[in-house]
């Protein structure tokens, strides 16, 4: 998609401070970080939401493959959030799938 943020970032029109990367995703340090670890994990291929992801266990599996990569590489023992916000009434922002990985501390019990 031509004007969408997240497509410039996986094609470098528009920087990142990238943590990990393989031919499905990419992740990199969120620009309004709510958490000393807040990571955006990104599918390359322009999806707009979890809404959108019936079927594509390709997708979803390679998502939880790289959050458990970035526990173990992060060493989040302590353990982590891990959300996608859907749409208008989930607050989703930028409409190309995306999960946040929060940890570092103690995160809020309000979801
Ligand atoms: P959401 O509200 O769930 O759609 O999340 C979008 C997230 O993208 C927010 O947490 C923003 O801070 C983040 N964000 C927006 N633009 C950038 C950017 N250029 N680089 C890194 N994170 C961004
Ligand atoms: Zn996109």
């Amino acid at each position: 998609m031509n004007d969408c943020i997240f497509c410039k970032i996986i094609k470098g029109e528009i920087p990142s401070s990238k943590v990990y990367e393989n031919e499905k995703l990419i992740a990199f340090n969120d620009i309004s970080p709510k958490a000393p670890t807040h990571i955006l994990i990104v599918p390359k291929e322009h999806i707009e939401s979890s809404a959108c992801l019936s079927g594509r266990e390709d997708i979803s599996g390679a998502v939880f493959n790289a959050v458990a990569h970035l526990a173990k590489e992060l060493n989040l023992e302590n353990g982590f959030r891990v959300v996608t916000n859907c749409g208008r009434d989930g607050r989703q922002s930028v409409p190309h799938l995306h999960f946040h990985l929060l940890a570092g501390k103690e995160l809020s019990e309000d979801m």
